[in-house]
């Protein structure tokens, strides 16, 4: 049975950080729309160039053409075992999108991660990744990032001022998704003000309580 996991928060609620340790542990891929866009600016591809205006504003890509990438992207075999989405779905569109693409695989577990704002501002604006591989910088962490070399910057989009426009898209755009998934056995909110090796345990706990949840729900009655 297949682990199919959507990672739901504000920017700085951990989603990345936690995302990228869950799927390592559990052998399957991360699937980061954030990242794919930040490698498609990068590279100067049409839709790097196309997405790059609305990210340096703190704007949504459009529905449509991130539907057609996580589409895509969820046909490649490495993910028939499960996978971990952070930062898809971002709207209604998008999730309705998503339940028709994954139809016929194992449900949907989705985890919200909840964060007071006051502490995401303050996480984001003091946040550094590096600027070639996108890991985040580690309290501690010097200029230069210890796994690739790249030195750790600023993202262009985490200024005080776009900070404040991407929370304000979040609630108006993607906090709704908590509606549209809440009423599902799968579906798990989580206090994400705590330290990263203890929201990385309750992240396990709220799995295995989803995945039976969902056998639960599968079972004839
Ligand atoms: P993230 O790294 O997840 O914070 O994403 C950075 C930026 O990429 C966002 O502020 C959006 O501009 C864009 N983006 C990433 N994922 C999506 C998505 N699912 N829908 C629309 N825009 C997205």
């Amino acid at each position: 049975m297949g682990l199919n996991l959507v990672m739901l928060g504000p920017p700085g609620a951990g989603k990345g950080t936690q995302a990228d340790a869950f799927a390592r542990e559990r052998g399957i891929p991360r699937i980061s729309t954030g990242d794919m866009l930040r490698e498609a600016v990068h590279a100067g591809t049409p839709i790097g160039l196309a997405a790059r205006e609305r990210m340096d504003a703190g704007l949504l890509v459009s529905d449509d053409v991130m539907i057609a990438i996580v589409d895509e992207r969820l046909d490649r075999p490495d993910t028939r075992a499960g996978f971990v989405l952070d930062g898809f779905p971002r709207t209604v569109t998008q999730a309705e999108a998503l339940d028709r693409m994954i139809d016929g695989r194992s449900p949907l577990m989705v985890l919200e991660i909840v964060v007071p704002t006051d502490v995401l501002v303050r996480r984001v604006r003091g946040r550094r990744v590096c600027d070639r591989c996108g890991a985040n910088a580690k309290p501690g962490d010097a200029s230069f990032c210890p796994s690739c070399g790249g030195p750790f910057v600023q993202r262009s989009d985490d200024s005080e001022d776009v900070v404040r426009e991407r929370l304000r898209i979040y609630e108006r755009d993607t906090r709704p998704l908590v509606a549209y998934y809440r009423s599902r056995p799968t579906f798990r909110a989580l206090d994400g003000d705590r330290p990263p090796d203890v929201v990385a345990r309750a992240i396990r706990e709220a799995v295995a309580a989803a995945a039976d949840a969902a056998r639960e729900a599968g079972r004839p009655s």
